[in-house]
């Protein structure tokens, strides 16, 4: 099951055959495990037994399975999953911080983690302050003697901005933060540990299962951070609950195993449709194109074979004229006007009222998120080309003005 390859080298190499010599690892279906003594079962549960089950909400061995090639690709020592990224990103904060703590984060983040930071962490005593982490003296300047945590997005939702992981993990190591990196739009494509990041989290419902069909997460980290996670006593990934299925578990395993393949096609169709977009005359932000603040910063960063990534924006300009453009496309089959990304269909949604309506309108307005911004999640069509002649179309049919 170990292997000595890492990043997207660590993928196919894997070989995790399953009982009779199936090509699929077997799946536990099971929530609680047979002890052979109750001295096994008292050791397991005080720490000082290695090797048994206890409790499926600790760990099972599909969920171990899938954490162990996730912490390969990421280059970690270990890795834990969850039932949904929202679990990842809970159990870590609240694992490294504690009443009166302070957080630096990026201000351009997921709504749901906005949230979490904004309104549910001040409740237990943690407050934050959001910064433009692309601008690395706001986020020294942000710093206090509480600060612990250091929270960005590798590219950030929706606005695609690019975090210099190097350079916020040099702030990090000055002033003893932890830096906390939710990669999820940019899996194989930044390897935020080998840039000096300490932890590294995914929404798997994204990218890396890429059907749409499941809600996961996982934390990528040192071995001591993710047992600390599962401790019966102290762990927030054990005593929060947001526990994985195994069934799911083993579904993702084998959804990953295409990741590869999937990013490098997800980009090359992003940046055709971008790029045709542009050269139309419309105002679009993909992180591959010229003139992009963050092209330099990520191209530092990227690993090469998969591209810019699968996400990019148009604005339209006004909610109306984003609406009817997401409706037209809908109905001529460019995609799905849905929420989430990384799946093998086009998905479009206006982040200012739907993904991003957590952060209120005022603040949206300064970090330039637009009324009027699609995002899109860029699918695995075989011929681009014929996909943005399709989205010409739609952008015709409303008349969406050129540099809206
Ligand atoms: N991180 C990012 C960047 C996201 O876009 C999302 C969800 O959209 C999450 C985390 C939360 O993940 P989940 O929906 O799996 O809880």
């Amino acid at each position: 099951m170990k292997t000595s390859k890492s990043g997207a080298a660590s993928i196919l190499s894997q070989l995790n055959t399953g009982a009779h010599n199936g090509v699929n690892p077997s799946i536990s279906d099971s929530s609680t495990y047979v002890f052979n003594t109750a001295k096994d079962m008292s050791d397991t549960f005080e720490g000082t037994k290695e090797g048994c089950f206890l409790y499926s909400r600790h760990s099972t061995p599909s969920n171990n399975m899938l954490a162990s090639s996730l912490a390969a690709m990421e280059g970690s020592e270990a890795a834990h999953v969850f039932g949904s990224g929202m679990g990842a990103i809970t159990a870590v904060l609240f694992q490294l911080c504690t009443a009166e703590d302070h957080i630096v984060s990026s201000r351009t983040i997921y709504g749901g983690t906005y949230a979490l930071l904004k309104n549910f962490m001040p409740k237990y005593g943690v407050q934050t302050s959001f910064v433009d982490t692309t601008d690395l003296q706001a986020v020294t300047a942000a710093i206090t003697p509480k600060t612990k945590v250091l929270y960005c997005e590798a590219m950030s939702n929706p606005l695609l901005e690019i975090s210099d992981i190097e350079a916020l993990a040099a702030i990090a190591q000055k002033y003893q933060l932890t830096l906390v990196v939710d990669n999820t739009f940019t899996p194989l494509m930044i390897t935020p540990l080998k840039h000096g990041a300490h932890i590294v989290i995914h929404s798997l419902t994204k990218f890396i299962n890429g059907t749409s069909d499941a809600v996961a997460g996982v934390v990528c980290a040192t071995e001591d951070f993710c047992n600390s996670l599962r401790d019966v006593n102290q762990g927030a990934a054990m005593l929060f609950g947001s526990t994985l299925d195994s069934q799911r578990a083993a579904s993702i395993h084998k959804n990953l195993k295409t990741l590869p393949i999937r990013m490098a096609k997800h980009s090359e169709n992003a940046y055709c449709i971008a790029q045709g977009l542009q050269q139309a005359g419309f105002k679009v932000m993909y992180p591959g194109l010229d003139g992009h603040k963050g092209k330099h910063t990520l191209e530092k960063q990227l690993e090469p074979g998969f591209g810019y990534g699968g996400l990019m924006t148009l604005d339209a300009g006004s909610l109306e004229k984003a609406n009817a453009l997401m409706e037209a496309m809908q109905d001529a089959g460019v995609g799905y006007l849905a929420v989430s990304l990384g799946f093998y269909k086009t998905l479009f949604s206006a982040s200012g009222s739907s993904t991003s309506s957590e952060i209120s309108k005022e603040e949206q307005i300064q970090m330039g998120l637009g009324e009027g911004l699609i995002r899109f999640s860029i699918g695995l069509d075989h011929m681009p080309e014929e996909t943005l002649a399709l989205i010409l179309t739609c952008i015709d049919k409303v008349a969406l003005h050129k540099g809206a």
